[in-house]
C-alpha cells in the first residue's frame, strides 16, 4: 500500500465515523448506540490490519474462501468477523466455527447447522435474521410471513443466540422509498421481541442509506465502498 493509499483509507474511515456521528445526533440516538460494520470483502488483510490499527473491530465478509484467507492470516487478534454473504449448506462447518456474527440467515435449516456445529467452548453464534424487505425486487431474506412462523423455531436452537434482524434493501430512488423497507424492519424486530429474546441489534445502512438506517433505529451499520472506495473484484 502506498502512503496516499494509507491516508485515503484513513481519511475515509473518519468520515464514516463522522456521519455515523452526525446521524445519531440529527436522529437524537444516544451517542455511540450505533456501530459500525466495516465490509472488507475484495479488500486485503494489509488494509484490515491498518483499521483495526486505527480502532476498527468490527469486519464483514460475504465471500466464504476469500475470508477465511484473512482470517487465517489476521488471526483475531482484536477483530471481530461477522458473515455477511450468501449462505451455502455444505459450507455451514467453517462459519460456525471461525466467525463471530451471521447476519445473512433465512432458512431453519442453515440455522440448525451452525448451531450444531458451533464448536463447544464457543460463546453461542450471534445471529440476524435477514429478511426481504422489498417484496418481489429480491429474493434474498425470509418473508414477512416466514420470519412469524419460524421465529420460534430459530430462537430455540440451543448454541445460537438470535441478535435481531437484518436487511439488504432494494436500491430505492428518494429519502421516502429508502426509508420503507428499513421501518419495516424495525416494525417487524418491535413485534418480535421480547423480554427473554430482547433483539437488541437491527442491521441495516450501507454507504448510500446510512443516514435513514440509523433515522429508523440501525444499531449495526454495514458499510464498504464509503470506507474503501469502490470494489475491486479482479484483486
Ligand atoms: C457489500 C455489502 C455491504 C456494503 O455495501 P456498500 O454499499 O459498499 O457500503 C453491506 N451489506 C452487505 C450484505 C453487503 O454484501
Amino acid at each position: 500500500m502506498t502512503d496516499q493509499t494509507r491516508n485515503r483509507l484513513q481519511q475515509r474511515y473518519q468520515l464514516v465515523l463522522k456521519r455515523i456521528h452526525q446521524a445519531e445526533t440529527t436522529a437524537e440516538r444516544t451517542p455511540d448506540s450505533v456501530r459500525l460494520l466495516a465490509v472488507s470483502k475484495t479488500r486485503s488483510a494489509e488494509e484490515i490490519a491498518l483499521l483495526a490499527g486505527l480502532g476498527q473491530t468490527r469486519f464483514g465478509e460475504s465471500y466464504l474462501q476469500e475470508a477465511l484467507v484473512k482470517i487465517d492470516q489476521l488471526g483475531d487478534k482484536g477483530v471481530e468477523w461477522h458473515f455477511i454473504g450468501r449462505i451455502q449448506s455444505n459450507k455451514t462447518r467453517p462459519i460456525a466455527e471461525k466467525f463471530a456474527w451471521v447476519h445473512s440467515v433465512a432458512s431453519l435449516k442453515h440455522a440448525t447447522r451452525l448451531s450444531q456445529q458451533r464448536p463447544p467452548g464457543l460463546p453461542p453464534l450471534n445471529i440476524c435474521l435477514q429478511v426481504n424487505t422489498s417484496g418481489e425486487s429480491s429474493k434474498d431474506g425470509l418473508s414477512e410471513v416466514a420470519l412469524r412462523e419460524q421465529f420460534k423455531a430459530y430462537t430455540a436452537l440451543p448454541n445460537l443466540s438470535i441478535r435481531g434482524l437484518m436487511t439488504i434493501p432494494a436500491p430505492a430512488a428518494g429519502n421516502a422509498a429508502q426509508h420503507a423497507p428499513l421501518m419495516r424492519l424495525r416494525l417487524l424486530r418491535d413485534e418480535l421481541k421480547s423480554a427473554q429474546i430482547p433483539l437488541d441489534t437491527l442491521s441495516m445502512g450501507m454507504s448510500d442509506d446510512l443516514e435513514a438506517a440509523i433515522e429508523e433505529g440501525a444499531t449495526i451499520v454495514r458499510i464498504g465502498t464509503a470506507i474503501f472506495g469502490p470494489r475491486q473484484y479482479n484483486q
